[in-house]
């Protein structure tokens, strides 16, 4: 086998992951437990903009830990991406991160979002709303996450306690009322709810026109994406969900926000190419990517926003804190499955 050809084998097994890559190739290994189109079209768009190649290993959060962790030294892993600020609190705390610290992140990410040792930044936002049907009419004495567990809350909608998504926002409840008003709110919540949980997010609204379900609480992402949706139904949905953006009063803290965020990891090695990855998610074209092409709130505070969710209405955020979410996040989940909400 001459030269040539020989390298081109040995560069096909190292890309079909059967052969680690040469020394010296451009490339950064990703591991995510984002699962989105447009994250793919973000990668591509950095290898297109920097030669350099990404390789994508996708797992859940707490699995790709855990296997960052037990490859040690030999990990090939670079950067590692998550949803979920809890998640991201556990990664740092699991000691897979280094501190990365950038002009790019500085400026343009919001300490309020990003870990206070530099481990990680977040790259995009989600807010956990109440979502009703506008044929009914905006429900009155509906305005706090607390009034869920009251009369207003009656015929809501919401997917398993055991979701990130759930674990963390009452995590946030429990930081902000303590163990006894969040036990009575949970079981305030498991009477109110009109059915078992079942599915996702998008399951919750879309049962709201069928009378189903009187009320939901989603993430804003899943009804943007509606949307932004081509499809006459979608739109019509759409259309037809309001939302709540809860705790808002002068002096309340706001609504839940929860992040996704990326972080190097300790044992980086292409730490060069990882830190220009990093830098690019802070870049305008991929908070413009992240914003427009799945919904979310960018992490840079000018970035542009979707239509979709800028017809929702602007709010106020309950600031990110990832460590007391994720100190929270186990004693939460015990308050909710103990008050009946499965
Ligand atoms: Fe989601």
């Amino acid at each position: 086998m001459t030269a040539r050809p020989k390298r081109r084998l040995l560069g096909l097994l190292a890309a079909i992951g059967l052969l680690p890559a040469a020394a010296g190739a451009q490339e950064v290994n990703l591991y995510s437990s984002r699962h989105y189109d447009s994250d793919r079209a973000l990668y591509e768009a950095f290898t297109k903009e920097t030669g350099i190649r990404l390789r994508l290993i996708e797992g859940d959060a707490d699995q790709l830990i855990e296997r960052i962790r037990s490859e040690g030294a030999n990990s090939p892993a670079d950067v590692f991406i998550t949803v979920d600020a809890a998640r991201l609190a556990r990664a740092a705390g699991a000691g897979i991160l280094q501190p990365f610290k950038s002009a790019a992140v500085e400026t343009r990410i919001p300490a309020a979002l990003r870990s206070k040792d530099g481990l990680w930044f977040a790259i995009a936002q989600r807010a956990r709303v109440i979502m009703y049907d506008k044929e009914k009419g905006a429900p009155a004495g509906l305005a706090r996450y607390e009034d869920l567990a009251g009369p207003a809350g009656a015929g809501l909608c919401v997917r398993s306690s055991n979701h990130p998504y759930n674990v963390s926002l009452a995590a946030s409840i429990l930081a902000a009322d303590g163990p006894e008003k969040t036990e009575a709110w949970a079981k305030g919540v498991a009477g109110n709810l009109a059915r078992p949980p079942q599915g996702g997010d998008r399951d919750q609204f879309r049962a709201i026109p069928a009378g189903q379900c009187r009320l939901a609480l989603a993430n804003t992402y899943y009804l943007a994406a509606f949307g932004a949706s081509q499809k006459p139904d979608d739109q019509a949905l759409f259309k037809r969900i309001g939302v709540v953006f809860p705790n808002q009063g002068a002096g309340d803290r706001g609504t839940h926000v929860n992040i996704s965020g990326a972080g190097l990891v300790r044992t980086a090695p292409n730490a060069a190419n990882a830190a220009r990855f990093l830098d690019f998610l802070t870049s305008d074209q991929a908070q413009a990517m992240i914003a427009l092409g799945n919904m979310e709130y960018p992490a840079v505070p000018d970035a542009p926003l979707h239509p979709a969710l800028e017809a929702m209405g602007r709010f106020r955020a309950e600031p990110v804190d990832a460590e007391t979410t994720n100190a929270n996040a186990a004693p939460a989940l015990q308050l909710l499955q103990r008050a009946g909400w499965r």
